[in-house]
């Protein structure tokens, strides 16, 4: 049942990049601010492979639509979900914009080192929508982009 209606919602594009020194994924997709009449959440996971050291990973993002105030706050979880014992790094950093293509969220940015099997970390990422130029918010739909980089489990000369 939730599967339909976020299928009708959001089409999530993946893109993985294994370079030298992190494993970089990304995911793309709009949503519809307008129509959505409850918190939509972004669930994905995903596996470096590693040759070094692999590890698993589950990233969430609650979306909750935007208000005529502009006022909003969508929060961020990351979470490993392998047992490894060795440090990683993870940066989470979405990148939303708006009807105009006007990036809403330059500093965001969900950062953790050292990060164990089993540990998480959330942040609730904050943000004011409201259009200051016209004096009003109207958020029709979002372009989000949500890069992730997991890094520290090979070569770490070059990281
Ligand atoms: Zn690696």
């Amino acid at each position: 049942m939730a599967e339909a209606s976020e299928n009708r919602m959001v089409d999530i594009a993946r893109d993985v990049d294994l370079g030298n020194s992190a494993h970089k994924f990304s995911y793309s997709f709009k949503l519809l601010n307008l129509r959505m009449t409850e918190p939509w959440t972004f669930r994905k996971k995903f596996s470096t492979g590693c040759e070094s050291g692999p590890s698993s990973w589950s990233c969430e993002m609650v979306f909750h639509k935007v208000e005529d105030n502009g006022k909003v706050s969508f929060p961020v979880t990351i979470k490993r979900t392998d047992s490894g014992s060795n440090g990683l790094d993870v940066v989470v950093n979405p990148q939303i914009r708006d009807d105009f293509g006007r990036n809403l969220s330059e500093r965001w940015v969900l950062q953790g080192g050292s990060i164990l099997g089993g540990d998480a970390i959330t942040r609730i990422l904050e943000a004011d929508f409201s259009n200051t130029e016209e004096g009003f918010c109207l958020i029709l739909e979002f372009q989000v982009q949500i890069f992730i980089f997991v890094s520290s489990c090979h070569s770490p000369s070059t990281v």
